[in-house]
């Protein structure tokens, strides 16, 4: 049995950012990463954007790190991943191996939700992680038509990224506009209005009820959309099935996490798109899904693997790439009861508000709106949920 001063569980931001903190805080080396990926630390957002429009046989890659040295004192595990943990006994499982760690850092992240109406046998692509990826883009080479299944971001990432291929695609969701749901009507007809450009059909308001082999999708509307590619991006899951039994607080299948991301288990931290996370500033427990999130966690976690506590307290937030249009968006993302939109030359600012304080703002070529309303967000201090006091 190993034994080993630091254990992380996942390669993405969290993980990554976590053993980098860890380390650059003192804390004892080396830092031990178990990974289910079979590919070296890569960034994510490119996947659904730059890497889906690049036509060429090998698409460029980006890595996590800029700099190769930052991985140095992480044995990075690829293929590994954690079975099972054992926090009272501070173990984990790999394999048929067992491995003992003073401190954990999970950061598992999530993977697409499965489809449920699709038959075992249809053909349907899913894109978290750089195999799916390269799957897609297999099968984007040889695609003239294709359906995306979910307005999300990533949805209309791809489309839009497909769409720019030359591929006719359609985009098939059960919200009334892609995004209406989260960020209210104006944004979500811009949004329509920038994938209708590049050439996707929208089919709104509708609910897919199958996918029959190879890849005919059938929405309750009656209507059938048979594609060369179907790609399904409608949530994701978080990949905490190894931590059932292992006695940790979860909510929702996330990890519970303080603000200073402690798990309710001794020595056990965790980070990322798998926890439910307390947020200094929010007064709330927020569950939260982006890059930089991921990896402000990832560091505040490994930090205080490391006796090096601090809490999650900035805005959550996260930029969006449909085709050529960037949308950055800053909110605690659990809802708004107020929205407003500014209207400027190339571009728009909505403010949503929630119980008469800010909640979150989009700006589409506004970026100095973006930054005064983040800025806004990272002083309100709340107290208790729901009513808050702008400090
Ligand atoms: C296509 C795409 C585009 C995106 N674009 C954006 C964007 O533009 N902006 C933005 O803010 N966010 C974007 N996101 C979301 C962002 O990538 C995630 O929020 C972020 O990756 C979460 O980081 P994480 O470290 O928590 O989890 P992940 O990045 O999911 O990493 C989890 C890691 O844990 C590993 N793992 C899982 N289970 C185990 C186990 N049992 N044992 C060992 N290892 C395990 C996984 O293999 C993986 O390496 C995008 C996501 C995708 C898929």
């Amino acid at each position: 049995m190993a034994h080993h001063p630091l254990v992380v569980v996942g390669s993405g931001p969290a993980g990554i950012a976590a053993a980098r903190a860890y380390l650059d805080a003192g804390g004892d080396g080396p830092a031990t990463l178990f990974t289910a990926d079979v590919d070296l630390p890569y960034q994510r957002p490119p996947l659904s954007k730059e890497m889906l429009r690049d036509t060429t046989s090998a698409p460029h890659v980006v890595p996590i790190l800029d700099d190769e040295q930052g991985l140095s004192g992480v044995d990075v595990l690829l293929g590994r991943p954690v079975a099972h943990v054992d926090p009272l006994h501070h173990t984990v499982t790999v394999g048929d191996d067992e491995h003992t760690y003073d401190r954990l850092v999970l950061a598992p992240g999530a993977h697409p939700t499965p489809l449920p109406v699709a038959d075992d046998d249809a053909q349907v692509l899913y894109l978290r992680s750089l195999r799916d990826a390269r799957a897609l883009s297999t099968a984007a080479a040889h695609a003239r038509t294709a359906v995306v299944i979910g307005s999300g971001f990533i949805g209309c990432e791809a489309a839009a990224s497909l769409a720019m291929r030359g591929i006719e695609t359609t985009l098939v969701t059960s919200e009334h506009g892609p995004q209406a749901a989260r960020l209210g009507a104006h944004a979500s007809e811009v949004i329509t209005g920038w994938l209708t450009e590049l050439g996707v059909r929208l089919v709104t308001d509708a609910t897919v009820t199958g996918v029959h082999a190879p890849r005919t999708v059938h929405t309750d509307d009656g209507r059938t959309h048979a594609a060369d590619l179907v790609l399904a991006a409608i949530g994701v899951t978080p990949s905490t099935d190894f931590l059932q039994d292992s006695g940790f607080a979860m909510y929702d299948g996330r990890i519970v996490v303080d603000e200073r991301l402690r798990t309710t288990m001794r020595d056990v931290w965790a980070a990322g798109d798998a926890v439910h996370a307390h947020h200094a500033r929010a007064g709330r427990t927020l569950s939260v899904e982006h890059w930089g999130d991921a990896s402000t966690m990832g560091e505040i976690a490994g930090g205080g693997a490391a006796g090096h506590d601090a809490e999650w307290s900035d805005p959550p937030g996260f930029w969006s790439e449909i085709g050529a249009h960037q949308l950055k968006y800053s909110a605690w993302g659990d809802g708004w009861d107020d929205v407003s939109v500014t209207e400027r030359t190339g571009g728009f600012t909505m403010r949503y508000g929630r119980d008469g304080q800010l909640a979150g703002v989009l700006t589409y070529g506004a970026d100095d709106d973006y930054e005064a309303a983040a800025d806004q967000l990272g002083r309100a201090r709340f107290s208790s949920a729901g009513s808050g006091d702008d400090q």
